[in-house]
């Protein structure tokens, strides 16, 4: 017995990192999961990997910017699987570093689509589909830079800080109907969003130690410490939760 089975998990992003380390640990736990994400190579990859180890789900393309592919990712996975009842708002992009005077606007516009509108975009398609069902929970990743401040990182940060509270919103709205919406705020963690292409730790073995030492842990997170705080919320266990933002994050914003 699976802590989800029977169950519809909906991953945004599951191709990389976070998203499709909790794309595999819904799977173990007996979801079929949908791996939605742009990148349709990683994304069948991630697919083959669940597969592999008996698991069930399949892989939509979509960009969660568009509207139009982000209706089709939820026609598409209640037209397969029936119904839809976990959805993990996970896709994401890093955005340029750059003083808030010399951020440039075409990124900004992009890191806000993606990380902040393509949240909303996913929940107002994903929650008409659980309501149908009666219940349903929804867990959004906003990340550290959710609650606090860093240089260099306007539009990722003000995204970030969105995402939380739309999700404090749809937990209101959604709270009397059975749809549980919280977010997860990851610390640094170690996936090719921040070890290839943001720190690119392999030529800069000092950014990184300065990096793991931010930390009052000492070292990065893993995907799987972020799947299982996502997994823990999509669970009966955290029936009574919801708006919550939740850290994940080595002791980094307790300083
Ligand atoms: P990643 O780059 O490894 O994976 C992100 C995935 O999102 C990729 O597969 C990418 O193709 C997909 N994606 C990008 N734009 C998309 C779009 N428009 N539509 C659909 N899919 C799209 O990154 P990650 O580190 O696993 O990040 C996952 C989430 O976690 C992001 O929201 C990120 O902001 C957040 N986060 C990451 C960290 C970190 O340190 N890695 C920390 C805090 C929060």
């Amino acid at each position: 017995m699976g802590l989800f089975d029977n169950r519809v998990a909906l991953v945004t992003g599951g191709s990389s990192g976070i998203g499709r380390a909790t794309a595999i640990a819904f799977a173990r736990e007996g979801a079929r999961v949908i791996v939605a994400d742009i990148t349709e190579n990683n994304g069948i990859g991630a697919v083959e990997a669940i597969r592999d180890e008996g698991g069930e789900a399949m892989f939509i393309k979509a960009d969660v910017s568009d509207a139009n592919e982000v209706r089709h990712m939820v026609s598409k996975t209640l037209a397969v699987y029936g119904g839809l009842d976990l959805a993990v708002n996970n896709a994401g992009i890093e955005g340029v570093l750059a003083d808030t005077e010399d951020y440039p606007q075409d990124n900004w516009d992009r890191v806000i689509a993606v990380n902040l509108t393509g949240v909303w975009i996913s929940m107002k398609y994903e929650l008409p589909a659980m309501l149908e069902r009666g219940r349903g929970a929804i867990v959004n990743i906003s990340s550290i830079l959710g609650m606090v401040g860093f240089a260099q990182a306007a539009a990722y940060t003000a995204a970030k800080h969105g995402v939380i509270g739309l999700t404090k919103v749809a937990a209101l709205e959604y709270a009397d109907r059975g749809v549980r919406v919280n977010a997860v705020c990851p610390a640094l963690i170690d996936t090719p969003m921040l070890m290839e292409r943001t720190i690119k730790a392999g030529e800069n073995p000092e950014v990184y130690e300065q990096m793991s030492a931010l930390h009052p842990a000492g070292r990065l997170g893993k995907p799987r410490e972020v799947a299982a705080a996502v997994l823990w919320l999509c669970s009966e266990g955290a029936s009574f939760v919801t708006g919550d933002a939740m850290l994940v994050d080595g002791g980094y914003t307790a300083k």
